[in-house]
């Protein structure tokens, strides 16, 4: 193995994206996942089952802090004036910082406040139903910006330099993202190459939409470095740095502004001939992409836990609307068209947060590979919320889509909710974006079958590898395939569930039907299947109900022993969502081998292509 240079600007590859990205993946499964066996269509109950209950010492901790919060956002928090001037009053930045809000989870030898992760989402939850600039400002610092990595790999000489510093309240930030690097990693063009005195890198780019980068005291900055040669191939190295942004040659280049979240404190930031001492290397040179991965691994619960706070909010402002507004007779939700809005919502709320609040659990308790349940918990919130905001706008009627300042100055109640919906559309785009967050379950999903039979159905192998690969494939599939035909899961398997039992009989089934329909999709499309995403999606989407369902039977099941007056409502959401996440799961499954997506797919190209152009006649033409 060798090294060369890191040459900028070069055009990559499909196969180099994969290549980058498939070197960033966590290749082990050391512990296990739930939604990794749903896939493979084995319900593990045992794994929600007892519910992974907080512990009660954390939350007594816990409380002082939360409170503390609370009333810091109830008394000093004015979202409609931080939307309109685009600034978080510095007596706010000030509370947060003596509340320890910026050491959440960074432990308490250092100097931080040493809570656990479902407590820092207790605290988003509370933040996120105040306001959106704030629960940005504070998530991307703890969950991508430096606490969480330097947590999960940084040496005892870094922690020891950063973390009080970060517990007082220095604000960090996650600069990954280039004008050609969005989704795919591959193309970054930052890059660091060693000093001529071998004791630092020489950081040279710039990176775009680093949110908290003009605010931020410190930054990871990821950047190419030197490639390897393996094998006579170059592999891409990417690798993460501390960085500090007083020093020499870090800049704001400009502060970039949103549709919404506009007190978001985002930048292009631009590092030149910047010298990173070599201390400053988090984890190991080359291994930048993968400590993002797993950084996200939990890093990716805050959206989801901020779309419940959402959902809450939205729950309280249609609760009190479709009650108060009287149109044709009656208030409007007493309309069925309302009405099932509102049920459905509801519904929702709760499934999601038993899906955050389960992934919290399983990352706190420990001894669980939760990067399924956390990508789908991003994937499955952020879209369920956007759906909710989106109904309750509706329900608002005009007035959903007038500001607050607006309803406030002609004597109307200034509900927010156009505001909430500017602040929450990017929640499906960053982070993940939602086609991106498909893709990595999708991958993770058929890992087994590609361990198996990657070497059968993947392309450019060897003769002598196929052969091996359909010899372990037909030991493999000879007990597997017949065993998701088979199965008991009707009554009285999983009986302890009560009245919810007959769902979970349901989860089950579906499951070996999910498995045998990845089985398929991959028999039907071969290596082919990785291009046809609109049915890999499908297959997701039902993993994520399915997931969705379980997660709201397991909480409720929980709710009705330790809360009985709430657990029987809780009983009844639960059975609602799960008889509508019937319906959907039906559908997907339909749609899996019947579909418009070929005719679809040429009709893009066409548009593409420019063939369509007749459909767009009739339009001002814009400079
Ligand atoms: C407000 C805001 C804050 C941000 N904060 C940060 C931050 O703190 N740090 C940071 O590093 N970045 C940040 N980002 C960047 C953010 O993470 C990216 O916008 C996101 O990763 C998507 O990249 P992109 O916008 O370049 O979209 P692209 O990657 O260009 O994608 C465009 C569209 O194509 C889809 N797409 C891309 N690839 C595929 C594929 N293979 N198959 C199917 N669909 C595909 C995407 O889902 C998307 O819909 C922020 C962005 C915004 C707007």
């Amino acid at each position: 193995m060798t090294t060369t240079a890191a040459e900028p600007k070069r055009p990559v590859s499909a196969d180099e994206a994969r290549e980058v990205a498939e070197a960033a993946r966590e290749q082990e499964w050391a512990a296990p996942s739930f939604v990794r066996d749903l896939f493979l269509g084995r319900l593990r109950t045992d794994l929600i089952d007892p519910y992974p209950e907080q512990d009660p010492a954390e939350i007594r901790r816990a409380q002082p802090f939360l409170d503390g919060l609370e009333q810091l956002l109830r008394h000093k928090v004015d979202s409609d004036k931080i939307d309109r001037e685009g600034e978080i009053p510095d007596e706010v930045l000030q509370g947060l910082r003596a509340l320890g809000a910026f050491g959440i989870k960074i432990p308490r030898e250092y100097g931080g406040l040493g809570l656990s992760q479902l407590s820092y989402m207790k605290a988003i939850e509370l933040v996120s139903g105040v306001d959106g600039s704030l629960t940005a400002l504070l998530s991307a610092h703890q969950s991508i910006g430096v606490p969480q990595p330097l947590k999960l790999f940084g040496s005892e000489a870094q922690k020891k330099r950063y973390f009080p510093r970060l517990a007082k309240g220095a604000i960090s930030a996650f600069a990954l993202t280039e004008p050609a690097v969005g989704s795919d990693p591959a193309a970054m063009e930052t890059l660091a190459v060693p000093s001529e005195d071998g004791q630092a890198w020489i950081l040279n780019g710039e990176k775009l939409w680093c949110t908290n980068g003009t605010k931020a005291e410190l930054m990871v900055v990821m950047a190419r470095t030197p490639s390897k040669v393996v094998n006579g191939k170059e592999r891409r190295q990417i690798t993460a740095f501390i960085v500090e942004s007083d020093w020499p040659g870090v800049e704001v280049r400009h502060r970039c502004h949103f549709m919404g979240l506009k007190a978001l404190y985002n930048g292009v930031m631009r590092f030149t001939n910047v010298r990173v001492p070599k201390e400053n290397v988090l984890w190991d040179v080359g291994k930048g992409l993968k400590l993002a991965l797993i950084t996200l691994n939990t890093g990716r619960l805050t959206l989801p836990i901020s779309s419940v706070a959402v959902g809450k909010r939205c729950l309280e402002i249609v609760r009190e609307w479709a009650n108060e507004r009287v149109q044709w007779g009656k208030p409007i939700g007493k309309h069925d068209a309302i009405a099932q809005k509102i049920g459905t919502m509801a519904a929702n709320t709760f499934a999601m947060e038993a899906v955050a609040e389960l992934c919290g659990a399983m990352a706190d308790r420990g001894g669980y590979d939760i990067r399924l349940e956390a990508a789908i918990a991003k994937l499955y919130n952020s879209e369920a919320g956007w759906r909710i905001i989106d109904d309750t706008v509706q329900i608002r009627g005009g007035r959903g889509y007038e500001t607050a300042d607006s309803l406030r100055a002609r004597g109307e109640k200034p509900v927010p909710i156009e505001r909430i919906m500017r602040d929450f559309r990017i929640n499906l785009i960053f982070e993940g974006s939602s086609e991106i967050m498909h893709l990595f379950i999708a991958r993770e999903a058929v890992d087994k079958h590609l361990q198996i039979a990657g070497d059968v159905v993947m392309p450019g192998k060897s003769f002598g590898q196929r052969l091996s690969g359909l010899a372990r494939s037909a030991l493999f599939y000879g007990w597997w395939y017949p065993s998701r035909w088979l199965g008991w899961s009707l009554w009285p398997k999983h009986a302890r569930f009560g009245p919810l039992a007959g769902h979970v009989r349901y989860v089950e089934r579906a499951a070996r039907r999910l498995a045998r329909s990845v089985f398929h999709s991959m028999i039907r499309f071969g290596p082919k299947l990785e291009l046809r995403q609109a049915v890999l999606f499908r297959l997701v989407d039902v993993g994520g109900e399915l997931f969705a369902m379980a997660a709201a039977c397991a909480r409720a099941r929980w709710l009705e022993r330790t809360e009985p007056a709430s657990g029987r409502r809780a009983v009844e959401l639960a059975d609602l969502f799960c008889r509508q996440a019937r319906g959907r799961v039906r559908a997907k499954f339909k749609g899996l081998w019947r579909n418009e997506d070929v005719p679809t797919y040429r009709v893009a190209q066409e548009v593409l292509a420019g063939e369509h152009l007749w459909l767009e006649q009739g339009m001002v033409e814009l400079e």
